[in-house]
């Protein structure tokens, strides 16, 4: 399964909308957004960590504060699904595209290149 599979369909928050991490703008169904995730040393998930609109979204690491465990910079747009059961509403990433990783070999590298799983 493809990094693109897994991250497809990834609960960013809760309701309708959310918001970029960096300028607070609300943001819905079909924007474009920037993901930054993370994943831990010996953990299989990846946890969210940032979320950006188009104006504030990094375009690579060098911009960021560098944290431990892998990192991954993703681009995609918001879905918004819904629970028939519950009523309850939640925006999703949907068709990602991964802009950056230091996934494995720590070394950053494009999405044009395959991502080893
Ligand atoms: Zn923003």
């Amino acid at each position: 399964m493809s990094l693109e599979h897994v991250l497809c369909g990834l609960h960013i928050d809760t309701g309708t909308t959310t918001t970029c991490t960096e300028c607070d703008r609300e943001l819905t169904e079909c924007d474009p957004v920037t993901i930054r995730l993370h994943q831990n040393k010996q953990d299989t998930r990846w946890h969210l960590a940032a979320c950006y609109c188009l104006g504030c979204a990094p375009t690579s690491f060098e911009e960021l504060p560098p944290t431990l465990g892998t990192q991954l910079l993703c681009e995609g747009r918001i879905g918004i699904t819904q629970d028939d059961q519950t009523q309850q509403t939640w925006p999703i990433l949907v068709s990602p595209t991964i802009i950056e990783t230091t996934r494995r070999t720590h070394v950053t590298y494009h999405a044009t290149q395959e991502v080893p799983e």
